[in-house]
């Protein structure tokens, strides 16, 4: 592979230091090379593919920890979730693409049909698709009866939950998640009261964390966030009713919160078509999610950026939606770059991306714009790079 060259750029490394202006990226063998200064860069080649930035922000490439690649954003998620495994991985397949031109070039995904979201990982990491780089879960795991039991495996005591990780690791999962409270997307489930006991997730996330998977738990409700937080967990996702304990733990430990704004935001936004146990459930969550996350940005929480993507007209490659949301209520621009790439690559485990450092893998993108002075400059990728190859130019 040619190896590429971009110049002309502001380099915003994805750590919290200071833009470097003038700045030039060079890859080798699909790996950072040298990302810094001009006058400190090696020389082109003739070999060289040399990309002018005109200016603009290079960033990592982006990171979503949030999706269902596998599901595509239409009005009734419990239906369109629960299809066959053949049908989601042709959605995933062409939505792990979708994400990918929009400069997402990893995702965790949280769930989909049967082995699908496996399959569709596999073959992008063995480069028979092309699409962003997808850890995945493979299925939920949930209580007998419980929030996204369609797309999950069902577990009651910790020693299901123990049996079932072991099976998901078998079978290509890489990371995994507990379903720890009920959730809006579920028919007559509640969304807020807590499925598992601190001891049970603990259980759990020892057992993942030995065979190298991180954890995130869904958790709507106060009693399952702080549950799996002593637990251990990775990160909570959604996270909606914080109080002062939670955020305490969000911000002094190691878990990251991500916070998925959009997906009660779409599916309010899709108004009627949506089912209305999802709108009457998303009402009822929307201003205690937002004032927790707005609490949590200020007492300066560890935060991750994720969509939920696949969830009611929450669609891929959405992340700039998410990142609007984040700073709308509360997240500095500074926060909001940081949590979609150093922070989201620490709380996925990856230690070759996220950063543009040399030695990492060349994953990066370039906006049109300053995203640490408006958060639009993420609506504007004008380049993809992924491992070394140019996908977007
Ligand atoms: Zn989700």
């Amino acid at each position: 592979m040619a190896d590429v060259v971009i110049r002309n750029a502001v380099l915003h490394n994805g750590r919290k230091s200071a833009p470097i202006e003038d700045a030039v990226l060079v890859t080798h063998r699909g790996v950072i090379a040298y990302a810094g200064p001009a006058r400190g860069a090696p020389p082109t080649t003739a070999a060289d593919r040399v990309i002018d930035a005109g200016g603009g922000a290079l960033l990592p490439g982006l990171i979503d920890c949030h999706v269902h690649v596998c599901v595509d954003g239409g009005p009734d998620f419990m239906a369109e979730a629960g299809v066959p495994e053949e049908e989601g991985v042709a959605r995933g397949v062409r939505n792990a693409r979708r994400t990918l031109d929009a400069g997402i070039t990893t995702v965790r995904d949280l769930g989909g049909t049967g082995r699908a979201s496996i399959i569709v990982s596999g073959q992008q990491r063995r480069g028979v698709i092309e699409g962003s780089r997808i850890l995945t879960a493979g299925n939920v795991l949930t209580v007998r009866g419980g929030h996204a039991h369609y797309i999950g495996r069902q577990a009651d005591t910790a020693e299901e939950l123990v049996a079932e990780i072991r099976h998901l690791h078998d079978e290509g999962a890489e990371v995994v998640k507990i379903v720890a409270t009920g959730g809006v997307l579920t028919e007559g489930v509640d969304a807020t009261s807590a499925k598992y006991s601190e001891e049970q997730l603990h259980a759990a996330v020892d057992a993942a964390h030995a065979l190298g998977m991180r954890v995130a738990a869904h958790a709507i409700g106060l009693d399952g966030i702080v549950a799996a937080l002593r637990g251990g967990v990775d990160s909570v996702e959604h996270g909606c009713y914080l109080n002062e304990e939670a955020i305490g733990l969000l911000r002094d430990g190691s878990s990251y919160l991500v916070a998925t704004l959009s997906a009660p935001t779409r599916i309010l936004d899709g108004g009627d078509a949506v089912p209305e146990y999802a709108r009457a459930k998303s009402l009822e969550v929307i201003k205690a999610h937002r004032a927790s996350f707005r609490a949590a940005a200020e007492a300066g929480a560890r935060m991750a950026s994720g969509t939920d993507a696949g969830t009611p007209f929450n669609l891929h490659g959405g992340l700039a939606g998410e990142l609007a949301l984040m700073h709308d209520n509360g997240l500095p621009l500074d926060r909001v770059l940081i949590s979609a790439t150093s922070a989201a690559a620490d709380l996925l485990g990856l230690n070759d991306a996220g950063v543009l450092e040399e030695g990492r893998r060349a994953d990066a993108v370039v906006l049109d714009g300053d995203p640490l002075s408006s958060v639009d400059a993420y609506t504007k990728v004008s380049v993809v790079v992924q491992a070394g190859v140019v996908v977007r130019a």
